[in-house]
């Protein structure tokens, strides 16, 4: 496979995800769901830093750019049990440095199982510093907040590294899957498959616009749904077209991606943010009980719900289904006061 990734391969990158992650057929999951499409899972959720998931590709340009300017302690705001925190902090460990992380209480929960396991539990045991931050959904305060920590770091002599995640930031993390795109291919190819449907959680965008880009970009017409896990559709339509702009100007090359290229659905987020509906708990049992393949409350169970939807229709019969597991489990263990309702 050919193609034009611009300066893909040559801005600044620290390796830190066990790539490439395998795809896996699950023929379990689509006998169950009585569809005559080959179902496939891209499992990204074994990129194999501190349990994994889709951030540790996108760190890996954020902490290029971190070692570029001679950081040593990264700054990192998230909700509460935020998989983007914990393989920061990860990352920041590995690489030798010290991470300050802030959370922000963007989930209206308050049971102790919440607020103290999962994640959190693990950003203690990777000897984060941890920050909260009281407001929900400001993420423009939690920006500055962060700035605040950072500022205070420099005047204690410290050679702070913020990770720029806040809107007017370039989606520098989206490169990490125009490189998996790339990675998809090559395997693809391998394997002898050619993926008619990709499904994948859209949250901040990144991955969905990473990914999109580097099909496209990598001559490959894969039809891409982004399931909305974090605000409706039209908006993150909206997203999802400015992060694409944003990568080729950071690669230096032409937009491959089209407005009719970019899909999205906001059929699964009620509840909303971090909350999950009843396709959702229905997608994570079925996905668990049919392959062992577990997914996590926030992301993974609500896109698993669209593919379900997308494998279900008549017109998928005969053709090639590839989900996207974007990892997150950690957080099963947060939520598992509503979970172990479930049956
Ligand atoms: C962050 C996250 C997503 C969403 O990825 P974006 O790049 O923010 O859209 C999906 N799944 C999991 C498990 C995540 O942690």
């Amino acid at each position: 496979m050919s193609g034009s990734f611009g300066a893909l391969d040559t801005l600044p990158r620290v390796d830190l995800a066990h790539v490439p992650t395998p795809i896996e057929r699950m023929p379990n999951l689509a006998a169950a769901l009585d569809c005559a499409a080959e179902l496939y899972v891209k499992r990204d959720d074994c990129t194999g830093l501190a349990f994994g998931g889709n951030k540790t590709r996108q760190l890996e340009y954020y902490f290029g750019e971190a070692a570029r300017l001679g950081a040593d302690v990264a700054l990192i705001t998230g909700a509460v049990q935020s998989n983007f925190v914990r393989q920061a902090a990860a990352a920041a460990r590995k690489l030798g440095m010290d991470c300050h992380v802030q959370l922000e209480s963007r989930v209206p929960r308050n049971d102790a199982t919440y607020e103290t396991s999962g994640n959190v539990l693990l950003d203690y045991l990777l000897g984060a510093t941890v920050h909260t931050y009281p407001e929900g959904e400001d993420e423009a305060g939690a920006d500055r907040q962060l700035q605040v920590l950072a500022e205070e770091l420099r005047r204690s002599g410290r050679r702070p590294y913020v990770i720029p995640l806040g809107p007017g930031h370039p989606p520098l993390g989206a490169l990490g899957y125009v490189r998996m795109a790339r990675e998809l291919l090559q395997q693809a190819e391998g394997m002898g498959i050619s993926f008619d449907e990709i499904v994948v959680a859209s949250g901040s965008g990144a991955t969905h616009a990473g990914l999109l880009f580097g099909l496209r970009a990598g001559g490959s017409t894969a039809h891409v749904t982004g399931v909305c896990v974090r605000r409706e559709a039209a908006a993150q339509a909206d997203r999802i077209a400015h992060h694409c702009d944003a990568i080729a100007t950071l690669l230096g090359c032409r937009n491959p991606v089209t407005a009719d290229d970019i899909v999205v659905t906001g059929h699964f987020l009620a509840p909303g943010y971090g909350r999950m509906g009843a396709d959702a708990e229905h997608a994570l049992l079925l996905a668990a009980r049919t392959e062992g393949l577990l997914l996590d409350p926030v992301y993974t169970a609500k896109a698993m719900a669209g593919f379900a939807e997308l494998a279900r229709n008549e017109t998928a019969a005969g053709r090639s289904l590839l989900f996207v597991h974007t990892g997150g489990q950690p957080a099963l263990f947060a939520y598992q006061s509503d979970l172990e309702q479930l049956r």
